[in-house]
């Protein structure tokens, strides 16, 4: 499959490339040549598929002949070796669980992808490459499991000291090998200025081959599209009408792999955004007007973005014309407030945990099906609540417990580098320490 950079389409990469590059130039967002159509009896037969099987229909065309088809179906079965259950909170309200991987957020799946394919790619050459991520929580421990013990990679992660949960801080900072946590006194978007600069800096880029593994990857952002089919499979064994589905949205990477699963021809009612107190592209779909702002801090902080990433994907695949997008997706903004109460009422009411970010897209399908009513569809569960203690005890008055299958990682030893949010700081350390 070729690619094309959105910024400058006459740039033209393969899959393998796209991978190891990250970015094209301009910073432009690699977008496929082709939207490869599914089978129409691929999608009937869906509940007789197993996750793996949905797993290599949905990335087989993106990779074509540039991974062997062997090999690519160890890679998706590796990628979705953990449940994803579609568990129903009320009639109308599902919840696709996207939180048993190994860091207990839905980034996992994108991360371990990613990084069997980059390791493939990087076999047979001399090159070592640098990761370099900034986080708020989530991601920096999804590409640290995802990348631990690959050969040819070293994984440096930006986190704000005493700024993530606790679970999180382990996630990033217990793993050691190739992976190298650096505690910033600062906040995330200070994490993000310092990674922004390493990759403009000659002297670093000279020795090393840095690059990144957000969802602007196009090997992190595609294979989100593999569990909006697992959910389909599960949810057309107990509904006859096309699902709404709901995505809890920052940099719209997540969303927009579903609605190019739904453009190869996933059947779906409708598509909903829902974000927080970051509310750019509720605002768009309302003005047509893309106003980007400093991101607010909120409860549901892996969403507090205020410059969306992937929505010129979603543009791009909706041809640039409002009135289509309009037609398929709408937007809600839900404040810390509501998302609180949401936490708080679904678990009085139905007994199930919500984290902040779920909640968020919980509280959106009920406007929306407050709006529309008689439809039915399911909410994207994107972490696990233990990730976001803080939050979940404000809303039901009691700690939450950390699961057994934490214990280990909990017990072992945090291993850091601390520096000042001083870009100089940063070379020596990328330049002398890995
Ligand atoms: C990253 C993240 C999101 C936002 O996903 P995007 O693809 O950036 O829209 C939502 N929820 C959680 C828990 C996350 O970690």
């Amino acid at each position: 499959m070729i690619y094309y950079n959105l910024k400058d389409h006459q740039e033209k990469i393969d899959f393998k490339n796209a991978t190891i590059k990250g970015q094209g130039k301009e910073k432009g967002l690699f977008f496929p040549e082709n939207i490869p159509q599914f089978n129409e009896e691929f999608i009937q037969n869906l509940p007789q598929c197993s996750n793996e099987e949905i797993a290599y229909q949905c990335m087989k065309d993106f990779v074509g002949d540039e991974i062997p088809s062997e090999i690519l179906k160890e890679i998706v079965a590796e990628t979705v070796s953990f449940k994803i259950p579609l568990v129903k909170i009320n009639e109308q309200i599902s919840v696709l669980e996207l939180f048993h991987g190994p860091t207990l957020a839905f980034k996992d799946i994108g991360a371990r992808f990613m990084s069997r394919c980059l390791s493939y790619f990087l076999k047979d050459q001399q090159k070592k490459v640098t990761i370099l991520v900034a986080t708020s929580g989530d991601t920096g421990g999804a590409v640290a499991h995802g990348f631990y013990k690959i050969p040819q990679i070293n994984v440096v992660i930006l986190y704000p000291k005493n700024r993530v949960s606790p679970v999180q801080e382990k996630q990033l900072t217990a793993l050691g090998e190739n992976i190298s946590a650096i505690e910033v006194n600062g906040s995330f978007d200070d994490c993000q200025n310092l990674v922004k600069q390493a990759f403009s800096d000659q002297e670093i880029n000279s020795q090393l081959f840095l690059t990144s593994a957000n969802s602007i990857n196009i090997a992190r952002w595609l294979p989100q599209q593999i569990y909006y089919l697992i959910a389909l499979k599960q949810w057309i064994q107990q509904h006859k009408e096309h699902p709404v589905i709901c995505v809890p949205s920052g940099n719209f990477g997540n969303i927009c792999a579903g609605l190019l699963a739904h453009f190869r021809g996933m059947p779906a009612d409708h598509f909903i955004a829902a974000c927080n107190d970051n509310h750019v592209i509720p605002d768009y779909l309302k003005t047509q007007k893309f106003e980007p702002h400093q991101a607010v801090p909120t409860l549901s902080n892996a969403m507090d973005v205020g410059n969306p990433s992937n929505f010129v994907r979603v543009l791009e695949l909706f041809g640039n014309q409002f009135d289509a997008l309009k037609n398929t997706v709408s937007a809600y903004s839900v404040n810390d407030k509501e998302t609180i109460n949401t936490i708080t009422k679904v678990y009085q009411k139905y007994n199930y945990l919500l984290d902040p970010h779920t909640a968020v897209a919980f509280a959106s399908l009920e406007k929306y099906l407050e709006e529309n009513p008689g439809k039915k569809g399911f909410i994207l569960g994107t972490a696990h609540p233990v990730k976001f203690p803080d939050a979940v005890e404000k809303a039901i008055h009691t700690s939450i417990q950390i699961p057994g299958s934490l214990n280990e990682l909990m017990k072992k030893e945090k291993k850091t580098v601390e520096i000042n949010s001083d870009f100089e700081e940063l070379k020596r350390f990328l330049l002398h320490k890995i």
